[in-house]
């Protein structure tokens, strides 16, 4: 049944090359892979993929082939922001949205959100938590009926009772529950496995833990360690089984700590990571997913007076203006960067502003573009596929009016789209 379904989607994709194929004449293309800007190269692409990249401006062989002019402007491959939450955005009424809204009201507000994440060049995220909806999404998108990112998706964060994402935090007590492993909340290795089991028979690619305690939860710590080692491990191993990798939002340092010798692939946030635990990650493979985007805007929020819960402004203050600083110092230090902004704490679409937030803390701007193409796409298991503008590639195309080494501003107006092979703005 399968091979029948790829065969007949062969031939789709080869009825299709025949039918056009789309022939972008760029002026400036950044080669993610060795990190040099080209000239004048003529990339073709037919159905979803790179068919070929040529040097000059190659006319098209037949008319049925369509021309882009981007002859003005630098072209690379679909940008990737590896922490978003696609189903939500920051409002000051999203604490009591919890209570009011149903998923069908989630889902028709999250089809905004993928739209303006798409049309902002990212063409893939990952998706690190929602109530479940950023499953349905990701299959929509899919399917073609709503315009968005490729989405790797977590489904649902797993936390511990009390954590950074026990959804029933600050309930009051008829209503505060005892979430358990189906929720996503775990107490013991045995919940640990049967979570990210569950996390799997619900259709998420990833698993999220909130390894501490995090800021905008309705909890007094934002950096306590909130699983036991035992516990990290298991997910890890479980979710190695069923072939997906494990994200860790963390604040503090022993937390962060456990998570790493744990086995995740990515700290999120990383801000009170001391000097050892960056040398910890170097020797676990583990990268660091910034999220400087985020950490200001929180800060910003919370001076505005009932933004916020109370009990979430100390927190804000205290971590926000961080994680900038520790980026810089783990950068230096060598520590692998997934860029990623955690868009949705701060409006959607506005992911592109986190280069400019990473070159002022020290990362050159070239680097900053490799981190989110090519570095994200090895951490997605997908480095065969996405990150490069390669022959063979998945057409995920955009293009900025500037040179981003020399304005690094651009990536926060991408004038040019393409997704699998299809143009959403141009
Ligand atoms: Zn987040």
């Amino acid at each position: 049944m399968k091979k029948l379904l790829i065969l007949c989607v062969s031939i789709l994709c080869a009825t299709m090359a025949m039918a056009q194929d789309t022939y972008l004449h760029c002026g400036k293309i950044i080669d993610t892979k060795s990190g040099k800007i080209l000239t004048e190269k003529t990339i073709i692409v037919s159905g979803n993929t790179i068919k070929s990249i040529q040097n000059g401006y190659i006319q098209p062989e037949t008319e049925n082939d369509k021309t882009v002019d981007l002859k003005s402007k630098t072209v690379m491959p679909g940008l990737i922001d590896m922490h978003v939450h696609i189903e939500s955005e920051t409002n000051p009424k999203a604490y009591l949205e919890k209570y009011t809204l149903n998923d069908a009201d989630v889902a028709f507000r999250s089809v905004g959100f993928a739209k303006v994440t798409l049309h902002a060049g990212f063409t893939t995220v990952r998706d690190l938590g929602g109530s479940g909806v950023n499953i349905s999404l990701r299959n929509a998108i899919n399917q073609g009926k709503v315009e968005g990112p490729r989405i790797f998706t977590a489904g649902k964060a797993l936390a511990t009772t009390g954590g950074h994402a026990d959804p029933t935090n600050g309930n009051r007590k008829e209503i505060i529950g005892d979430p358990g492993p189906k929720e996503g909340v775990v107490n013991n290795v045995n919940d640990a496995k049967k979570a990210v089991r569950q996390r799997y028979k619900n259709g998420a690619d990833v698993i999220k833990i909130t390894a501490t305690g995090g800021v905008l939860s309705v909890a007094k710590s934002g950096s306590n360690p909130q699983f036991t080692i035992e516990e990290i491990k298991v997910i890890c191993e479980t979710a190695k089984d069923y072939g997906m990798h494990v994200a860790a939002h963390a604040h503090g340092d022993e937390g962060m700590q456990r998570a790493i010798i744990g086995g995740v692939k990515t700290i999120e946030h990383g801000t009170y990571m001391s000097d050892e635990t960056m040398e910890l990650m170097k020797k676990h493979d583990a990268y660091l997913v910034p999220t400087i985007t985020a950490g200001k805007e929180v800060e910003t929020k919370a001076k505005i007076e009932g933004y916020y819960p109370d009990i979430i402004v100390p927190k804000a203050l205290a971590v926000g203006p961080k994680i900038q600083g520790t980026f810089a110092r783990a950068y230096k230090k060598g520590v692998g960067i997934a860029f990623g902004t955690d868009a949705g704490v701060f409006k959607h679409g506005e992911n592109g502003k986190e280069f400019g937030y990473m070159v002022e803390a020290g990362m050159p701007a070239i680097e900053t573009i490799q981190s989110a193409t090519i570095t994200n796409a090895k951490i997605l298991g997908m480095e065969d596929q996405l990150g490069q503008l390669k022959v063979g590639f998945l057409a995920d195309i955009i293009a900025v009016d500037h040179d981003p080494t020399q304005h690094i501003s651009t990536m926060e107006k991408v004038s040019f789209v393409m997704k699998d092979g299809k143009i959403y703005k141009q």
